[in-house]
């Protein structure tokens, strides 16, 4: 009842999202972006963690060789519609993208090879992956930005996400990261796991930032309802930090971050400069190569096929592997690009008008005030800034679209190869 009038108040329509089929012709490509990011998925890891939602599956050496092939023959099908085009960055994720570091070079060098790109490459790593092999080869490929995924240094807490390292593991990897001098090194650290207490979370932080980052991306642990670990809390009756508790958690995550001298950078991320990000999920048109991996530009959000025999299949008889599309309303893609501006913190007025011909004040007014009345935003130098109170509203805007809609999206995009049609 509450989306249904949420719909109806701020896409202005009645039906639900539609994912169809892909069938050609129904993406138009002429209307990609001049200048656009690329994303590469890479979904082989060595474990599974319980609470993983997202597209993977246990490195095979046989497979992943296929799987290399499959991708380069993808990245060879969009010859006519990427080579005119300016790549500004490339973003590699996973998975565990450094279990193919070596195809990664080859695949790398295609997209080079190919097309017009210049900027930022940015990679997913996992901390026992780190050595003085493998980052030297991260530089010689020009990858700049590093994403080490530590989630706690706490090793009990390691162990119970399936994380296979300990607190030393992580102290070592980050030391000799840190080495090496990258232009941006990021740490993933995770709130709200099962059993963490505040001082936990306190310590955590304290520990990452006497390392010198030079970001921080915190996030709340979200419980998909797909994954081993939502089962896992249900049996045994687990017990979290509640809304409340997490926006105390989220205070204190803000002044320990100012005492170290970083400054909020996005909902999730604090830096110390902000031109220099790791940010993979705010550009605003990309395109995804790899199994799974989802494009955006114009009005067309699609996916590619989650099933990773499906995939390689697709590629090997010419095809491309794209499931399913979602063709946006011009509405609909305005929201689409506000909901990461909120991620992002600020809202630029006019690169709105830029993209879309309009004053985004008059197109969603009562959204301004709404944000106004409520203290959720505040205007200075055509933005609108999220005051703390946005961005916690947006932490549970963000929780509740992660479980009630990316969970099913995910789950039938991994249940079933090519999907019909889903309406959300
Ligand atoms: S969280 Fe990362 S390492 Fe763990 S299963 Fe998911 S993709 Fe693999």
């Amino acid at each position: 009842m509450v989306t249904h009038l949420l719909r109806r108040m701020i896409l202005k329509k009645k039906e639900k999202f539609l994912f169809k089929r892909y069938e050609e012709g129904n993406i138009d490509f002429d209307s990609m972006n001049n200048e656009i990011g690329i994303y590469i998925h890479i979904p082989f890891c060595k474990s599974i963690c319980p609470y993983c939602p997202y597209n993977k599956v246990l490195y095979e050496k046989n497979k992943a060789q296929r799987y290399k092939e499959a991708l380069i023959k993808e990245i060879h099908l969009y010859k006519e519609k990427l080579q005119d085009k300016k790549i500004t960055s490339i973003y590699i994720g996973g998975g565990t993208p450094t279990l193919l570091i070596k195809e990664l070079e080859d695949i790398l060098n295609v997209v080079k090879d190919k097309y017009d790109f210049c900027g930022d490459i940015g990679i997913e790593i996992y901390p026992t992956a780190v050595n003085e092999e493998l980052l030297s080869k991260l530089k010689e490929m020009k990858i700049n930005l590093i994403s080490l995924g530590v989630q706690t240094f706490d090793d009990e807490k390691l162990k119970f996400l399936g994380r296979a390292y300990t607190e030393n593991e992580i102290h070592k990897a980050i030391t000799l990261i840190n080495s090496f001098h990258f232009q941006c090194v990021d740490i993933d650290i995770m709130t709200n796991i099962p059993g963490q207490t505040c001082k936990d979370i306190q310590r955590d932080l304290e520990k990452v930032y006497d390392y010198e980052i030079d970001q921080l991306s915190i996030y709340p642990l979200i419980v998909f309802p797909m994954t081993h670990l939502s089962r896992r809390i249900k049996q045994k009756g687990l017990t979290r930090f509640n809304e409340w508790e997490e926006k105390k958690i989220l205070q204190m995550i803000d002044t320990i971050s100012k005492d170290y001298g970083y400054e909020r950078t996005s909902i999730w991320t604090y830096g110390k400069n902000t031109e220099n990000r790791y940010t993979s999920v705010t550009r605003e048109s990309f395109v995804g190569f790899g199994g799974g991996a989802s494009s955006h530009f114009g009005n067309y959000f699609y996916m590619n096929t989650f099933n990773i025999d499906a995939y390689i299949s697709a590629l090997e008889e010419e095809r491309l592997p794209i499931n399913i599309v979602n063709t946006m309303t011009d509405r609909e893609r305005m929201i689409f690009w506000l909901f990461w501006r909120c991620y992002d913190g600020e809202i630029h007025q006019k690169r709105f008008y830029e993209l879309f011909g309009k004053d985004m004040k008059k197109e969603f007014q009562l959204l301004f005030i709404l944000l106004k009345l409520f203290s959720l935003g505040k205007e200075k130098n055509g933005k609108v800034i999220l005051t703390d109170l946005g961005r916690f509203i947006y932490h549970y805007v963000e929780k509740q679209y992660s479980i009630h809609y990316l969970n099913y999206l995910w789950q039938r995009s991994m249940e079933e190869a090519w999907i019909e049609e889903i309406q959300i």
